[in-house]
């Protein structure tokens, strides 16, 4: 079949598997490979507009107490495991992040099923709501009786990851699928904005699995779609595993735009740096995790050997306490304009 018919059946609503297929096939050749970057990044720009709405993040506000680890995640490794911030911690991450002009914030954390690690989050978030952020939740379980005290509280959107349709409990044993599934449908009962994201790059999966796993979230009324590329972590068992390549992450961002039109698209991950920000903007993306944002400092090796290399150096970073402040904000402006994208 032709690249544009592939294009236009997908583009009419007939999203089959085998279609996205033929398409990834199709997208080998780099001229398919521009015109469909072309596809989505117009599409984009007639649904949205040509525009970058921008994540700040705080990690992390809850911990991640399992039996068993993600095989992919930094909390694998015991020496990883940052300790959550406090409501002190928070308020002087908040007041950063919006003096940054960041608009959106995203509450980070782990999976405790411990029934009081919830407790602290609805004070985070009434700080931040205070200070006039939109607010965004990423942390699991999140209990029916909570998602409505956190919606009446303000919060704007809730993540329900997906990450992996077929692959799910290989790499994340000690979680559950079904649990998300439960979730994510308690998330749209409730009227809160649903946010998935699916992983891509794992050893032993591929793009038939990632597209599978865009197709299964269609089945919600999805706002924002996060595509993660898979990025090593130093001990854990896929430390040697190959990172996910940016050009097979914009495919899967351009992809995710054929499908999901006017929802919120955005990727993080091995492309998390401002660096990428063209490619994906180009694939059609119009949300990125380049705010400014609040981590626990690590305290040793941790995605790389030297702190330079996970907190990068075109934008200011600096160490206060035991917190990294880090503001890519101007440096992100700079791209954009250079794009014609206008910074929201
Ligand atoms: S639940 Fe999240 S934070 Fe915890 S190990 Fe898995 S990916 Fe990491």
């Amino acid at each position: 079949m032709e690249f544009e018919k592939i294009v236009k059946e997908i583009l009419d609503g007939e999203l089959d598997l085998s279609n996205f297929i033929h398409l990834m096939n199709k997208t080998r050749d780099f001229e398919n490979l521009r015109r469909l970057f072309y596809v989505a990044s117009k599409l984009r720009d007639e649904n949205i507009g040509r525009e970058l709405k921008l994540d700040g993040f705080i990690y992390p506000v809850k911990p991640c107490n399992l039996e068993k680890y993600c095989l992919y995640c930094s909390n694998y490794v015991e020496r990883f495991r940052l300790k959550p911030l406090n409501a002190e911690e928070v308020q002087k991450a908040v007041d950063f992040i919006k003096d940054s002009g960041t608009k959106n914030l995203t509450l980070e954390g782990g999976t405790s099923k411990d029934s009081s690690s919830n407790n602290k989050i609805l004070d985070f978030i009434n700080i931040a709501r205070k200070a006039g952020l939109n607010v965004i939740l990423d942390f699991y379980p999140i209990s029916p009786v909570e998602l409505k005290l956190f919606r009446d509280a303000g919060v704007s959107e809730i993540y329900a990851s997906f990450e992996l349709i077929d692959n799910f409990e290989r790499f994340k044993p000690g979680e559950s699928l079904k649990e998300r599934e439960e979730l994510a449908k308690e998330i749209c009962r409730q009227k809160i904005n649903l946010a998935s994201t699916v992983l891509i790059g794992l050893p032993g999966t591929g793009p038939e699995e990632w597209i599978k796993t865009l197709l299964y979230l269609k089945r919600y009324p999805i706002k924002h779609c996060f595509i993660s590329g898979f990025r090593p972590v130093l001990g854990t068992p896929l430390e040697n595993c190959a990172p996910a390549l940016p050009t097979i992450i914009a495919k899967i961002v351009a992809i995710a735009r054929l499908i999901f039109k006017d929802a919120d698209i955005s990727a993080g991950g091995s492309v998390g740096d401002p660096n990428s920000l063209p490619l994906l903007l180009e694939s059609g993306a119009n949300r990125a995790y380049l705010g400014a944002y609040v981590t626990r400092v690590r305290t040793s090796k941790g995605f790389s050997d030297e702190l330079e290399s996970v907190f990068k150096t075109e934008y200011e970073v600096k160490i206060q306490g035991e917190l990294v402040f880090a503001n890519p904000v101007p440096y992100v402006y700079s791209i954009c304009e250079d794009l014609g994208f206008e910074v929201l």
